[in-house]
């Protein structure tokens, strides 16, 4: 553990001490031949290390520059990284990219939680192209973002994601494994990007289609749409799929949305 480090909230610095979960997180990656691994937020290297010993190179953004010294001296054995002492979120990663030749691109990132919705928009709007995504976030997050449809915690969120990638919950992570202690627990999900997307005509109407239709989750999809859409057409495509205008949006998985939003728009 580094000590003399004066950690900072607003970074959402919790550094990993559990040698079995950074040791988990890096072993969850499907290594392809000719591999880069972007890591978000390396801290003290504790994952880092783990990840460089599996990779053939890391490309690393650290946004605070007082990690400097102790990030060099943690990982001064090995030679197949770079660091850009940066905002990950004002980076264009695709430029960044354009510096290296490896064929599969991973993204893994213990991430600090004040920053999860916007870096988990980044990596899937600005198509950055990660064929798996690994990230630690707050467990209550990954419950959404992993979540089955017709469970609870399935929404929103959950569909646009699901349009992209594969997202599995991979373990839960206890407060106790990091330093300094958070006041919430963890869990870390992968999301494997799909090799083929269904037809979509315009992603900007399947967004707004998504999130009018969640507006108020205790609502039917019927009268969550009503005021806006055309319901004959809503309700052709649920049926062909064994739904009606009677359900919550909770119960229908996203091609449905998909077939939805491309029926509304011809
Ligand atoms: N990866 C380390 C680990 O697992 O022990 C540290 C994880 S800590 C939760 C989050 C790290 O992200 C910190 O090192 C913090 O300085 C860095 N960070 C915060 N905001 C960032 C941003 N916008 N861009 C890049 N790094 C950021």
């Amino acid at each position: 553990m580094i000590s003399n480090f004066d950690f900072k909230k607003s970074l959402g610095q919790n550094f990993l001490i559990d040698d079995n979960i950074t040791e988990c997180i890096a072993n969850t990656i499907d290594y392809e031949k000719s591999n880069l691994v972007i890591e978000v937020g390396p801290g003290s290297g504790n994952l880092t290390k783990k990840l460089l010993k599996k990779a053939d190179f890391v490309l690393l953004y650290e946004i605070d520059t007082r990690l400097k010294k102790i990030l060099y001296r943690e990982l001064n054995e090995f030679e197949n990284y770079d660091i850009i002492w940066d905002d990950f979120l004002y980076r264009d990663v695709k430029e960044d990219l354009k510096k290296y030749n490896y064929k599969n691109v991973y993204v893994v990132a213990n991430l600090p939680y004040y920053i999860t919705t916007p870096i988990v928009s980044k990596l899937v709007m600005e198509m950055i192209p990660a064929k798996e995504i690994v990230i630690m976030i707050q467990k209550e997050v990954a419950e959404r973002l992993s979540a089955e449809v017709g469970s609870k915690e399935y929404g929103q969120i959950t569909v646009l994601l699901d349009y992209y990638f594969d997202i599995k919950k991979v373990i839960d992570v206890d407060r106790s494994a990091f330093y300094p202690t958070p006041n919430v627990d963890s869990a870390v999900i992968k999301m494997t990007r799909k090799n083929k997307l269904e037809e979509l005509t315009s992603f900007e109407h399947f967004d707004k289609l998504v999130k009018d239709s969640f507006q108020f989750k205790r609502k039917t999809i019927k009268n969550n749409l009503i005021k806006k859409y055309d319901l004959d057409v809503v309700s052709k495509v649920l049926e062909k799929y064994g739904y009606n205008l009677g359900m919550r949006s909770e119960k229908i998985p996203y091609y449905v949305f998909v077939e939805i939003s491309n029926e509304l728009l011809k």
